[in-house]
């Protein structure tokens, strides 16, 4: 195994019954990457997720994580990874600081630093004020931030997020989405479960789609986009002369389709466009029709128009996980 992965798997499976809930998954990660794991309810995100700490044992297959078997180095593993899931997993009866301080003594914190650590971790996650409130009292999103709190307490180097933002408010949300850009930059390896399209597509390095818990597609979200054929939407707002209809002008245009009214308004238009050649190409023959063209907005295609093309069952080319820039 080349050192640089972090996480590595070879046909790692998991049945439940008759439920094969992870579908002899090969997935990599390497270091600093940001990874996205996506993908229906039950598709096998945290499933994949307790594999990899070891909670789980595989039926078939084999993980690395950190270079140690999750299943048999779990303790060492864990001291080295932040793990974040949506069970609440600081004792009820204890207050935030005190359930942290539990678990830096766990992680192994050096003591001189752990009081330090807790403050700013309790400030980060808006939980100072609350920091010596029973858990119990905690609503459901002063959890969820004790929880992230509580799995950055030893700054690991791997991080497993599974849905981190679950029941956050967005200011919350917002600060989560920032602290995981953070550490991001400082070069953390960070594996996100994640149902927020848009967050994993400004986070991610690499997503991996699991669908009945196989990889229907893994890569760059762009790069994604553009494999799977997605098209920019373009807006154009202008004005044309009586009686001239703009969809029998664009009718004709390579690699322009779907065109409609802009909110049904009279001077909005809107396509679908290959690329921006087409885009070009469209403009121009409205222009050379007689419109006045105020302005061409494009929306480039998102992670979210990859996932409902995949929902709908179209399929990148290559679908075996890889990080960038590494042949599958
Ligand atoms: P969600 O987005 O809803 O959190 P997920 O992608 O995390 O879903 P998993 O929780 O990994 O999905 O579940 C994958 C499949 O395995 C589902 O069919 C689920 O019912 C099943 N499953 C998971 N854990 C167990 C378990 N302990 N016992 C039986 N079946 C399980």
């Amino acid at each position: 195994m080349a050192r640089a992965h972090v996480i590595e798997t070879r046909g790692l499976t998991r049945r439940f019954g008759d439920v094969t809930a992870v579908d002899a998954l090969d997935l990599t990660v390497e270091r600093g990457e940001v990874v996205g794991l996506l993908g229906h309810n039950g598709a096998g995100k945290t499933t994949t997720v307790r594999l990899l700490n070891g909670v789980l044992a595989p039926s078939a297959g084999s993980a690395r994580v950190l270079g140690f078997d999750p299943m048999h180095d779990g303790v060492a593993l864990r001291r080295r990874c932040g793990v974040s899931t949506e069970t609440p997993s600081v004792d009820e009866r204890l207050s935030g600081r005190a359930g942290l301080r539990f678990f830096a003594e766990v992680f192994d914190v050096p003591p001189a630093r752990v009081e330090r650590r807790i403050d700013e971790l309790l400030a980060a996650f808006d939980l100072s004020a609350a920091a010596d409130q029973r858990v119990g009292t905690y609503s459901k999103g002063m959890r969820q931030r004790l929880t992230l709190a509580r799995a950055l307490l030893h700054e690991p180097e791997l991080l497993f997020l599974d849905e981190p933002s679950s029941g956050l408010d967005p200011v919350a949300a917002r600060a989560v989405d920032e602290r995981i850009a953070g550490l991001r930059d400082a070069g953390t390896t960070v594996l996100l479960c994640t149902h927020n399209l848009a967050q994993a597509q400004g986070l991610c390095d690499r997503v991996v789609v699991l669908e009945h818990g196989a990889v229907v597609a893994s890569g760059a979200p762009a790069a994604l986009a553009a494999e799977l054929g997605a098209s920019i939407e373009v807006r154009v707002a202008l004005r044309l002369e009586a009686g001239t209809d703009a969809r029998a002008l664009l009718a004709d245009v390579v690699g322009v389709e779907t065109i409609e009214a802009a909110n049904g308004e009279a001077n909005g238009l809107r396509f679908a466009a290959s690329g921006d050649d087409a885009t070009a190409a469209a403009v121009r023959v409205l222009v050379q029709a007689g419109a006045d063209v105020y302005a061409v907005e494009r929306r480039q295609p998102s992670l979210e128009d990859v996932y409902f093309a995949l929902h709908r069952g179209e399929r990148p080319a290559a679908r075996a996980d890889a990080p960038q820039g590494v042949p599958a």
